[in-house]
């Protein structure tokens, strides 16, 4: 018979799986799988030998497991590649920045997006993850981190897969991570990335939970917008903008506008000009991404020089724009 996973249940439904032992019971199981890790409920040892026992015959704790690892030059960057309980695999950044620590995990397995530039959205979307396998991407890099003694100070949820197409789970995930219980994040260190779905924008903004919302623009008019991301044919510019511009308002947080420079494509001085115009006034800053070619896709990396120009335009006409490398 196959265990149920208790990993990633709120302690409401570790509560009402464990019923009728007594809700402390409960507490104290939440405590050794997210405060401490354990996966054994041998290793459990404020309960007593039969129980331990009888909860491995019903149950298990399992996340996601290793299945590649790829670390960066500097040392800086480690990219996990983790396998999923039906045989799926997702991405896993760790960054570890002079600032803190952070994980960008993704929220599906592929992606039915189809932004040009990219090559996760080129078998369509797979299916979605759980909370549980979202929670686990972040435990996962906890773990690893806490084994290289540094703590994960943020997450991003940035890779593969638009997030607010998989709401439900997304604001499970967070809102359990949040948790006392739980890993006690603070929604102010999280990051929700999206290429603008609109009306999730504002549900997200409906939650009240304070994230940083990150929006993936890439192009400063609607005509190069919709040729490299089609979701800017269902929800252009206009709308989008005034999605983070209220998104902004009501929780206060600065927007994110990530901006991918594409070699020759958006990556001239009159784009910057437009790109100031349209976020002037926003409570805003700007990413800029040199595009990391891959063999999918036929687009190349700014020049040093189209991508310092466009940096400084932006920084001298108040923008704040960063470089991520
Ligand atoms: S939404 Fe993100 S993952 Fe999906 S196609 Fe666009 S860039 Fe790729």
């Amino acid at each position: 018979m196959s265990r149920k996973n208790l990993f990633g249940l709120t302690l409401a439904e570790l509560e009402e799986e464990l019923a009728p032992l007594p809700k402390f019971r409960a507490k104290q199981i939440a405590a050794h799988i997210y405060k401490h890790g354990i996966k054994n409920f041998d290793a459990m040892n404020d309960l007593p030998k039969n129980l331990r026992a009888e909860l491995a015959t019903r149950f298990e704790i399992k996340a996601a497991e290793l299945l590649k690892r790829l670390d960066s030059r500097d040392g800086l960057t480690t990219k996990f590649l983790l396998g999923l309980a039906d045989g799926a695999a997702v991405e896993v950044v760790l960054m570890r920045h002079d600032y803190g620590n952070g994980v960008c995990i993704s929220s599906q397995v592929g992606c039915q997006m189809g932004c040009k530039f990219c090559a996760s959205t080129l078998r369509g979307l797979e299916r979605n993850l759980t909370a549980a396998e979202m929670l686990g991407e972040i435990f996962f890099a906890e773990e690893f981190l806490r084994g290289e003694g540094k703590k994960l100070d943020s997450v991003v949820v940035m890779g593969t897969g638009e997030p607010l197409m998989n709401f439900d789970a997304l604001i499970k995930m967070l809102r359990l991570l949040h948790e006392d219980y739980c890993l006690g994040m603070s929604f102010r260190k999280i990051t929700i990335s999206t290429c603008g779905i609109v009306p999730a924008i504002k549900k997200l903004r409906d939650e009240k939970i304070p994230v940083t919302l990150s929006i993936s623009l890439h192009a400063p008019d609607d005509k190069l917008r919709s040729a490299l991301m089609p979701i800017n044919s269902a929800f252009g510019l206009k709308s989008l903008l005034a999605a983070g511009d209220d998104y902004a308002q009501a929780t206060g947080r600065r927007v994110t506008y990530e901006y991918i420079l594409l070699g020759g494509v958006n990556d001239t001085e009159e784009h910057a000009r437009r790109l100031t115009k349209i976020l002037s006034g926003q409570l805003a800053n700007v990413n800029l991404i040199p595009f990391n070619p891959v063999d999918e896709r036929n687009f190349s990396p700014p020049t040093n020089g189209a991508l310092k120009k466009f940096f400084h335009f932006l920084n001298t006409h108040g923008l704040g724009a960063k470089i991520l490398a």
